[in-house]
């Protein structure tokens, strides 16, 4: 296995619920170290170009508006095999099917609400961190 790096966004109903720290502490003792963060008022077009994949998906247009709808902060992370493992730690899209004890099933109230992002390969990691962050706000002492 190598080394990693994922991009994940507590999402605005994360920031709402106040649960960054909470969310934040459960990502660094799952063994993650965070590289980057920032907290952002996402447009609905900043929104819409990170998801652009899903541009011609009927809920296109909620998930801009949810994505716009207040603060969210990104962030980078760091580990082995930290795509997978995230993935794994955030749980399934939908809370409903989501593991328990994962940051999806216990803190998401819906598909379109679900707390987090992570993102879902190697190569989208490396897209997405680059979408939000400079090379040069990426640390090298890991947090
Ligand atoms: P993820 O990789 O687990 O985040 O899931 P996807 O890439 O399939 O979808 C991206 C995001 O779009 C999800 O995290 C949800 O916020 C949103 N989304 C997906 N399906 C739906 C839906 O049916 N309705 C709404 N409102 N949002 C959705």
């Amino acid at each position: 296995m190598s080394v990693e790096r994922t991009l994940t966004i507590l999402k605005p109903d994360c920031v709402r619920k106040g649960l960054i720290g909470e969310v934040t502490k459960r990502i660094q003792e799952a063994g993650f170290h965070i590289v980057a963060m920032k907290m952002m008022h996402l447009s609905s077009t900043t929104a819409g170009g990170f998801y652009e994949v899903h541009r011609e998906r009927p809920f296109f247009g909620e998930l801009c508006d949810f994505m716009s709808s207040g603060p969210c902060v990104p962030m980078v992370l760091e580990k082995e095999n930290a795509v997978a493992d995230f993935r794994t730690f955030i749980g399934a899209t939908n809370p409903a099917e989501a593991e328990a004890g994962t940051i999806r099933a216990d803190f998401a109230d819906s598909v379109g609400e679900n707390i987090i992002h992570g993102s879902d390969s190697v190569e989208n990691g490396k897209i997405e961190s680059n979408y939000f962050f400079a090379e040069s706000e990426i640390v090298a002492n890991k947090g």
